[in-house]
């Protein structure tokens, strides 16, 4: 199968809706990651993507909806949510709710809850009011790759393997959305994301962060498995173990491998005769530097060595949860 990479055109949109409508998967930018999509209504079709990227089949898939969908006829909505959708969507924020069971039950792996996200990127607004259907759509990489946030990086992973990506350039968020789960009294933030959760409980009066209990099955169940992995080899040292770190870079160019340090702006400056990917000084920057610097790593560095950055809190949450966790650290 040839892939067309297309910009959302008339032309592209048009043959996107037709994709999707025969069942087939299309890849398409948003403001987070790219998404590798499919008609949450066609079982058939969303088993397409589980076996695409070898997602573990008790992983759901979060339901895409242009801003104009009414989404009562897909979930229950509880009243809190009414604020938390006019602050921010569309945007990077991804609801649990009650479903009212209407898509096919692959999307949410036979869970009484369904995801919804409205993402704000143009592309995806288009695609998704083209097809004017609910797109079932986790990021568009092999399961435990680095999300992609350009549409080589979707290439690399399924070129021949699908036919059409819309290409929206580099996403600008840079890691996935929050998701929230709205199915309680409170809601509940189950993975970070650039929607903190200091803004959602500005808006809600309390906002709680979930933490799975030792042996506890988690509430997303996407948490629960090693992701992002860059494929080369990798070392991490915590805040104040730079010392440690110099050493490792040394040893590894000592044993005539090439080094590199992934690590915040102020580590960067500190060490100019290092090589480094340097992820920037503010959280914002950290997100939208992550992904693309640890598949830039991946290619160029025989051992990518992460160093933790600085700060907790707001966005900082979601930067250290992935880097931590793609460095095998969480
Ligand atoms: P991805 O799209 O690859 O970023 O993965 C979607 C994330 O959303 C995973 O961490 C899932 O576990 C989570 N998710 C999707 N649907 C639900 C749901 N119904 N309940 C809880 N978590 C969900
Ligand atoms: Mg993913």
């Amino acid at each position: 199968m040839k892939t067309l990479v297309m910009q959302a055109t008339p032309q592209a949109l048009a043959y996107a809706k037709e994709l999707i409508e025969a069942g087939e998967v299309v890849a398409f930018h948003t403001e987070t990651v790219y998404g590798l999509g499919a008609n949450a209504f066609d079982d058939a079709a969303v088993k397409k993507i589980f076996a695409l990227k070898g997602r573990p089949a008790d992983n759901p898939l979060i339901a895409h909806v242009h801003a104009g969908y009414d989404i009562s006829a897909l979930v229950e909505t509880p009243a809190y949510t009414q604020k938390l959708r006019e602050k921010f969507l569309p945007g990077p924020l991804t609801m649990v709710y009650p479903s009212k069971g209407k898509v096919s039950p692959a999307v949410s792996c036979g869970l009484p809850t369904l995801s919804l996200r409205v993402p704000s990127s143009k592309t995806a607004q288009a695609f998704l009011r083209a097809v004017g259907l609910p797109v079932a759509a986790p990021s568009a990489n092999r399961s435990k790759h680095v999300s992609p946030v350009t549409a080589q990086h979707v290439l690399d992973d399924f070129e021949g393997e699908i036919p059409l990506i819309l290409d929206g350039g580099t996403c600008s968020g840079g890691i996935e959305s929050t998701v929230l789960d709205c199915t309680g009294e409170v809601p509940s933030v189950l993975r970070a994301g650039l929607v903190t959760r200091e803004m959602i409980a500005a808006e809600t009066g309390a906002c709680e962060v979930y933490v799975p209990h030792a042996g506890e099955r988690p509430k997303s169940p996407g948490m629960a498995y090693k992701h992002y992995a860059p494929s080369c080899r990798t070392a991490f040292f915590e805040e104040g173990m730079g010392e440690d770190a110099v050493r490792c870079y040394l040893a590894e160019r000592g044993r005539g491998g090439s080094p590199w340090f992934l690590c915040e702006h102020a580590f960067a400056a500190a060490h100019p005769s290092f090589s480094s990917l340097d992820l920037g000084a503010s959280p914002e920057e950290m997100a939208a530097n992550l992904y693309s610097h640890l598949r830039t790593g991946e290619r160029c560095a025989t051992l990518l060595i992460g160093i933790e950055p600085h700060g907790r809190g707001g966005v900082m949450e979601g930067v250290r949860n992935r880097m931590l966790r793609a460095f095998g650290r969480a």
